[in-house]
This record gives structure tokens, sequence and C-alpha cells, in this order.
């Protein structure tokens, strides 16, 4: 039998005050395969990505993720939002890193990247304290593993939040503008960082406007505009035969 998509999302709705900001989005991607999401500001794709994470329940469609319906019980009329009980155990399995590190600012980095193990997997402190060290020493932090965020550049805060999502085990990480936040010069280290989980096999979903890193990391390439998927590509076909005059102008606007 042929394996699913690790994650399918089919014909995804989503409204606020009757203002539809996602118009039907279908997107797959493949177990190991980086999907790099990108379009002007008001678009939806952060909203897409609280769609995927079950941070907000979507208005209708359907999210499969390693070919289990998340997010909703019964069928695609039918899309009551799960108990909370069934959702917090869905989105151990999907890590998000935010523009905004949003790191506990009275734990230092190890206790940052253990709080999830110990209060939401109830893993003893010791065994987590273990593997938030080993998830601090994967992204290049393990010399910083007492320092408290104030103390840490953007640089450091972001590879810190994206250790605490690793250290979760997750089948998918999904990034919202992971480095538009940071000084220019510290864009490259948290690049590195995903570029080597990427590499990896780790399967991700990336909003960026960093056009270099969606040439070189991944797989597939979608522009999104007004709510909806506009042309998807590999990255070369993307950005050297775009399809759609509207990919040329955002593509001319980004140079
Ligand atoms: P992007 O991340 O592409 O910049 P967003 O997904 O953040 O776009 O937003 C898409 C549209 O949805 C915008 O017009 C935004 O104002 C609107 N929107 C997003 N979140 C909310 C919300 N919680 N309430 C009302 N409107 C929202
Ligand atoms: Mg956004």
């Amino acid at each position: 039998m042929k394996t699913p998509p690790l994650l399918e999302v089919q014909n995804l709705h989503k409204s606020y005050n009757n203002v539809e900001v996602l118009g039907g989005v279908d997107f797959t991607v493949q177990r190991g395969q980086v999907k790099a999401l990108l379009g002007p500001s008001g678009s939806g794709k952060s909203t897409i990505l609280r769609m995927i994470s079950l941070l907000e329940p979507c208005d209708s469609g359907t999210i499969l993720l390693d070919g289990e319906q998340i997010g909703v019980i019964g069928g695609r009329v039918d899309v009551r939002p799960a108990p909370e009980r069934i959702l917090a155990r869905q989105r151990t399995a999907i890590g998000m890193v935010f523009q905004k590190f949003n790191l506990f600012p009275h734990l230092d980095a190890t206790r940052n990247v253990m709080s999830g193990l110990t209060t939401v997997l109830k893993v003893p402190k010791k065994e987590a304290r273990e593997q938030a060290l080993e998830m601090l020493d994967r992204v290049g932090l393990a010399a910083r593993a007492h320092a408290y965020p104030s103390e840490l550049s953007g640089g450091q805060q972001q590879r810190v939040a994206i250790a605490r999502a690793l250290v979760m085990k997750p089948k998918l990480m999904l990034f919202d503008e992971p480095t538009s936040a940071l000084d220019p010069e510290l864009v490259r280290e948290v690049l590195d960082v995903m570029e080597k989980l990427a590499s990896d096999g780790m399967t991700m979903v990336v909003v960026t406007h960093e056009m270099r890193f969606a040439r070189s990391v991944a797989s597939e390439v979608a522009l999104f505009d007004s709510g909806q998927i506009v042309e998807q590509a590999p990255p070369d076909r993307f950005f050297d035969a775009p399809e759609h005059e509207r990919t040329r102008r955002f593509l001319a606007h980004m140079h």
C-alpha cells in the first residue's frame, strides 16, 4: 500500500467576522519534504499554520496528519472541534516556531526546552533535562544551556525555541517567518539550523521571505494570495519559470 503524505490539507476554509481569510486551501507535504509558503502580508499564511497546528479550529475542510484526521471530529460536513484532551495529544505531533520566540523569561534555556516535556508529556525531570541538553546541543547552544533569554541574542533565542519544539519529537515542524524579527546578521544561524533539520529528514512547512532559503532548501514552493494558493511548484520551476502572472509580479517585487 502506498504511504499517505505526512500532511494533507483539503479544501480548508476560515472566515473572521464573515470575512473569508482562507478560501479553500489544498496542499500536501510528503514525508521528509520542506514546503515553503510565500505571499504578501495578509494573504493568510499565518492563519493556515494556526489551523494546521490546531491553535484554532477551521470552519470547514480536512487536515490529515500521517493519514489521521486531526482537529475535528466527524466527517467533512460535521466539523465540530475535537475535545481539548484529544487536541492536546494531536498538537504534540506538530511543532511550531513563531516570529516572536515567546520563551519564558524567568526560565533558563534548558528549562525553557524542558517545559513541554514535563508539563504536557509528564516526562520525569531528570530525563527531560537530558533530552533538553541534547536538543540544545543539536541547535549549537550546548554552551548556553543555563543562560536566560535576556542573556541571549535573538538568533540564539530562536534556536532555543526550535529546540523546545524539537524536543517533543514532532512529526511535522511549522515555521512562521522565523527570521523576520532578527537583525540581519543573526538570520543565517537560524536558517543553518533549519537547513540541517531538513537534511536530517524533518518534514517542514516554512512561511518565509528568505527567497534564497526557499530556493535551496524547499522541495516545493507555494505562493499564497488572498487566502488561496496561486501556484505551487518545485523551486526551479517556481522561481525560473512561474506559470502565473501573479507569481511573476510577486517575484519581481522580491528582488
Ligand atoms: P499573513 O500571515 O499572510 O500576513 P494572516 O494569516 O495573518 O496573513 O491574516 C490573513 C487575514 O486574516 C488578514 O486580513 C488578517 O487581518 C485577518 N486575520 C487574521 N487573524 C485574525 C483574527 N484573529 N481576527 C480577525 N481577523 C484576522
Ligand atoms: Mg503572518
